[in-house]
């Protein structure tokens, strides 16, 4: 069998001012995206898994529309070069918005059954954080999303979304999805599937693909941080028969998660204002303390460029903490041509988006300047009286160990380190001897409730605090 695979994946939050553009993707095709790390696993298979294009940019804002074109139109036209091929498979995100389109996920799967026809199965790849629609629904046969978050279950989500597609094929099942769309959107740092109640919702989804006729059980938070008519929360059946027993297990699934609502908070993480967890973290005897910058959070779509952690760390002369990182192009730069061990006066944060926050004006000393010929993976590590900052060239979160080690920081010899992050990764976690949060502003403010101009999305919880709901399920157009 020959089965054409790609897709594209970003998140995208409306409520920021940059623009994500073709130097933000890292684009694979042909032979790299067969020899990718991430699709490594296609090649268990005994079938042919035919590359096209796939695209993945770190979470931020909008996607410039030109861009999209770009991507959608290369896509296409490899997907064509490939045919005829057996099933498809999409590796996505779900939450992507491109400007001036309200469902771009939509628009790709769709013009993918355009090219590949009705009686070529479609099998996709999803975020829990992704957001679905109708269009989405009726032009797949197949979704499995991650039950992780944090995310450690990308692969396995691959491999259930391609067994399904290789089960269907080899036993010409003709599979159906159906679609409980619930009115709920919660940030994803309040929906840990570590903590309750995503933890005991989602510990049933195996379950339920053990029911007869169900292929894979989904249940997606969906994306906040978008104002768009199909922003919610969803359960999602894939099945091999148009039974009512599924039906009612999608129903129950959905209605579980609506029951749950009040309940989602930010689990054992202590959360408060910057001047609260810089206290917090100023009075704990035991380090590192690990803060959490959240409503710059890149890797949810935060812009990355703010220094109002550093401001307040400088004012109140706070000793032995690192800040990873800033992501600064020109202050990056300007360390560079500066040299190591070199003093200057730097202005520090809000480049990205200069409307979005103010920067820090300060003197600095250049401590280390990582070694590349890609000015875009510049990376300066400085000092500015005992507080060590990481300068990037690019939008970039710091959630692995050698994301420090690689730059000769240790995280333990700090007593606070600050990442722009929400929840904190599977890496650093366990580092934390205090785990705290800031609810600060940004792209990403986690004070969703507030977030201004919510014109697309339709009635939701906790937007809609007395909304009243019953589940009903929506059979895609193909089942
Ligand atoms: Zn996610």
């Amino acid at each position: 069998m020959r089965i054409a695979f790609g897709g594209i994946h970003t998140e995208c939050s409306t409520y920021s001012r940059i623009r994500s553009r073709v130097q933000d993707f890292r684009v694979l095709r042909a032979n790299a995206l067969r020899q990718s790390c991430a699709f490594q696993f296609l090649n268990r298979y005994p079938h042919e898994f035919v590359p096209t294009l796939h695209a993945r940019a770190v979470p931020g804002g909008p996607v410039e529309r030109a861009t999209y074109e770009l991507f959608k139109a290369e896509f296409l036209e490899l997907l064509k070069t490939t045919l005829p091929v057996d099933g498809v498979y999409l590796a996505m995100h779900g939450a992507m918005f491109v400007e001036g389109m309200h469902d771009a996920e939509g628009d790709w799967i769709e013009a993918t059954r355009s090219i590949v026809g009705e009686a070529c199965p479609v099998s996709a790849s999803y975020d829990l954080h992704g957001n679905l629609s109708k269009r989405i629904i009726d032009n797949l046969d197949m979704l499995s999303a991650y039950r992780t978050a944090p995310h450690i279950d990308v692969e396995e989500t691959g491999i259930r979304a391609c067994n399904m597609l290789i089960h269907c094929l080899e036993n010409k099942l003709r599979p159906g999805l159906i679609w409980v769309p619930i009115p709920v959107l919660m940030p994803g740092e309040k929906s840990s599937t570590e903590d309750q109640p995503a933890k005991r919702l989602y510990a049933q989804l195996e379950n339920i693909d053990k029911h007869a006729g169900v292929l894979d059980a989904s249940l997606l938070v969906g994306y906040v941080w978008a104002d768009e008519p199909r922003s919610t929360a969803s359960a999602v059946l894939t099945v091999s028969n148009k039974d009512s027993a599924s039906e009612q297990l999608a129903i129950t699934l959905a209605q579980q998660y609506w029951d749950a609502r009040q309940e989602f908070d930010f689990g054992g993480v202590r959360t408060g204002s910057i001047a609260e967890c810089l206290d917090w973290a100023a009075e704990a005897g035991t380090k590192p303390v690990i803060l959490a910058d959240s409503g710059d959070n890149p890797t949810g779509g935060g812009v990355g460029d703010r220094a109002e952690v550093l401001e307040h760390l400088l004012r109140r002369s706070f000793r032995s903490a690192l800040v990873a990182g800033i992501a600064d192009p020109p202050a990056t730069n300007a360390c560079y041509a500066a040299g190591e061990g070199a003093t200057l006066r730097l202005s520090i944060g809000a480049t990205l988006d200069p409307e979005g926050s103010q920067p820090v004006i300060t003197e600095t000393r250049v401590v280390f300047l990582a070694k590349t010929d890609e000015p875009s993976e510049r990376q300066a590590v400085i000092s500015i009286n005992g507080v060590t900052v990481v300068l990037t060239s690019r939008r970039r979160p710091f959630h692995h160990i050698r994301d420090f080690t690689s730059l000769g920081l240790s995280i333990e010899s700090f007593h606070l380190l600050v990442v722009k992050s929400g929840y904190l990764s599977p890496d650093l976690a366990p580092l934390a001897k205090l785990n705290l949060m800031t609810l600060s502003d940004g792209a990403v403010n986690q004070d969703i409730e507030g977030l201004p101009a919510n014109q697309f999305r339709p009635p939701t919880f906790p937007f809609n605090r007395n909304l009243q709901w019953t589940p009903s399920a929506v059979w895609s157009a193909r089942s």
